[in-house]
């Protein structure tokens, strides 16, 4: 068998919320930061994947109408425009041609478009949907109750927390087990058609500081895992071809994103892994 790859893939149009850096990053905050909230959709031979489903549909223009409170409280902005199935039929695609998902956790900012896709298969971390139903006071605030509703209509397998799994057997598209923010907290591993390497890592990171630092976030539910996590995920930048893509991050969605939503490499973009100045 050849070395296969998958077709396309996209950086769909993100809604963004505003927060305080604090909530992303310990020991930051002051400072107001606007973070992307995207959902990818890739094109495999076996039909259409979608990682993370952003936010609601009926919140789209109105993010009241879906969020209530939080709407204003997370400051949503959420153009029409970016409806997620408004973007997979800009793309010539129907949501019905969406075959799986893959989500990396169950926050409400991942969550949203899940009411889309009941007849996916659902690919999730092993734990995180029995969590969104009894979580912690801590972060209740952020799980969202029609979206574990919609869950409940998806088929789901999942993955074990410190398993890995490729999903289609070929080495193109690998799930990530990086528990620590969530009990469940996955990220992707992809080969784009040119052979570099992208790694999606959601959540198990907020911010490239995330990474360098590996310090997590207060809402982590398992710090010591959490910790764990961006230590894998700064070992898989050292191997060769290799990029790193923050969900939040604003700075890795401006660069990576830079020549438009299709992404076509991940090569030669390596914000997380620069090369150091050789010594004399
Ligand atoms: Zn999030």
């Amino acid at each position: 068998m050849g070395i296969n790859t998958i077709r396309r893939v996209w950086a769909l149009d993100a809604p963004s919320l505003t927060v305080d850096c604090g909530i992303l990053l310990l020991g930051t905050g002051g400072i107001d930061e606007t973070i992307p909230s995207p959902a990818f959709l890739i094109e495999h031979d076996e039909g259409l994947l979608l990682f993370d489903t952003g936010l609601a549909s009926d919140g789209a223009g109105d993010p009241a109408a879906a969020y209530g409170e939080m709407a204003s409280a997370f400051r949503i902005e959420f153009p029409e425009a970016y409806r997620l199935d408004r973007q997979i039929e800009s793309l010539g695609y129907k949501t019905i041609d969406v075959k799986r998902i893959v989500l990396s956790h169950m926050h409400f900012d991942h969550t949203g478009g899940l009411d889309l896709f009941p007849h996916a298969q659902g690919f999730i971390g092993a734990g995180e949907l029995r969590y969104a139903r009894t979580p912690s006071n801590l972060d209740a605030a952020f799980f969202r109750e029609a979206d574990i509703t919609a869950a409940a209509r998806i088929d789901w397998s999942e993955v074990p927390a410190g398993y890995d799994h490729d999903l289609f057997g070929d080495g193109s598209v690998v799930l990530l087990s990086l528990h620590g923010h969530t009990p469940g907290t996955i990220g992707l591993k992809l080969r784009l058609p040119d052979d570099s390497t992208l790694i999606l890592t959601s959540d198990a990171a907020h911010k490239k500081a995330s990474i360098a630092q590996t310090t997590g976030m207060p809402f982590d539910v398992d710090r010591l895992n959490k910790v764990s996590s961006l230590q894998k995920i700064k070992l898989l930048t050292t191997q060769p071809g290799t990029t790193v893509w923050i969900s939040h991050d604003p700075e890795d969605w401006a660069q990576l994103r830079a020549s438009g939503m299709e992404i076509t490499s991940a090569d030669g973009l390596r914000p997380h892994n620069p090369t150091p100045e050789l010594a004399r």
